[in-house]
């Protein structure tokens, strides 16, 4: 079983599995996802802080010394005009944390409040990724990567609305550097993990292709160039959060996307670091647009990269050469 391979996955599938449940209840009750705007404007709900939350408990109690890099921090939850969130919070992670109070909440949400320094070995979380998607009532995923010298060693992706291998919605994925990547049911009724594998397909013009279904975070228009560059027939399919990297490491799609707009975003690492290793072990193939590979040493951020394309391989090179023939920020 996988959990005997890496010493942390154990911990880091049953963290997201806990975190995935919390999640679940908060999107089949909408009002209870209430959100609050975030400097950057972007949104963040009551169980963004309740995933992280239960995430960076597992994993301080488990390995109190490896730092986590997390999308959240407490600081809005400790306004006072945000105060009923918090008690919505507390609500949410009271099932797997019967003795959290508030100030426990916020410490564990803090855990998660550490900057890398590029050398030692830390966590990277995205408590909710997709939160936009998360609110339409679809597609999300919690993401956990490990990162270690710099490289993704471990990485667990929750995805409770997305079709895995055996057809039944809601799955956890998870791959170890040089071991393989494997699916299982979230629901945990039937403890069949499948590995996955990257699509066979070899021909350009059978490609599937996917990118975010919010056109801030991709130039669809440049994706639009480059698939008929390549003679791509099938229109792409939009998805939120790292599920399209779940599409590809399972093989239902050939090609992720995912073109900047401009040269000021910078990627952030726990936006990918799960998929890419998961992608990556599943026999397919993860790199910046311009064919470098993700440097996870930089801090939070991608900052030696620039968008990504992951795809299941044969047509990898080929993508990079099309989308240097289409225009674009340096
Ligand atoms: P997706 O669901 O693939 O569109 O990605 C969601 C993620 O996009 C969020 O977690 C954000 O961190 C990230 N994001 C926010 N703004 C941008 C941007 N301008 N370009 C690319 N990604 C972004
Ligand atoms: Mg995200």
């Amino acid at each position: 079983m996988i959990q005997f391979i890496h010493p942390a996955v154990g911990l880091m599938l049953n963290s997201v599995a806990a975190a995935c449940r919390i999640c679940r209840a908060v999107q089949q009750d909408l009002v209870l996802a209430r959100t609050v705007e975030k400097g950057d404007k972007s949104p963040v709900t009551v169980a963004d802080f309740a995933s992280q939350a239960i995430v960076a408990r597992e994993l301080r109690t488990a390995l109190p010394d490896v730092p986590l890099v997390g999308e959240e921090n407490s600081d809005l939850l400790r306004e006072p005009e945000n105060r009923s969130v918090l008690e919505a919070i507390l609500a949410q992670v009271r099932s797997p944390w019967p003795e959290a109070d508030e100030r426990e909440l916020l410490l564990a949400i803090d855990h998660g409040a550490s900057d890398p320094d590029g050398t030692e070995s830390f966590f990277t979380l995205d408590p909710i990724d997709g939160t936009k998607g998360f609110l339409r009532g679809d597609q999300y995923a919690v993401a956990l990567g490990l990162i270690v010298e710099g490289k993704v060693a471990v990485g667990v992706l929750g995805c409770p609305n997305l079709t895995g291998p055996d057809g039944t919605k809601g799955v956890l994925y998870a791959a170890v550097r040089d071991r393989g990547a494997m699916a299982l049911s979230i629901h945990r009724q039937t403890p069949n993990v499948f590995p996955i594998r990257v699509s066979p397909e070899e021909s350009p013009a059978n490609i599937r292709f996917c990118q975010s279904v919010e056109k801030a975070h991709s130039h669809s228009g440049r994706a639009g160039e480059v698939a008929s560059i390549l003679g791509v027939t099938a229109a792409p399919v939009g998805i939120d959060s790292q599920c399209k990297y779940a599409l590809v490491a399972q093989g239902d799609a050939e090609l992720y996307l995912r073109i900047p707009r401009d040269d000021v975003y910078r990627e952030k690492i726990w936006d990918h670091a799960a998929g890419a290793i998961i992608v990556e072990e599943a026999g397919g193939k993860v790199t910046d647009i311009f064919g470098k590979p993700l440097d996870f040493s930089r801090g939070r951020t991608l900052e030696k990269n620039r968008g990504v394309v992951a795809s299941n391989g044969p047509n990898h090179d080929e993508v990079i050469r099309a989308l240097a023939r289409t225009a674009g920020p340096a």
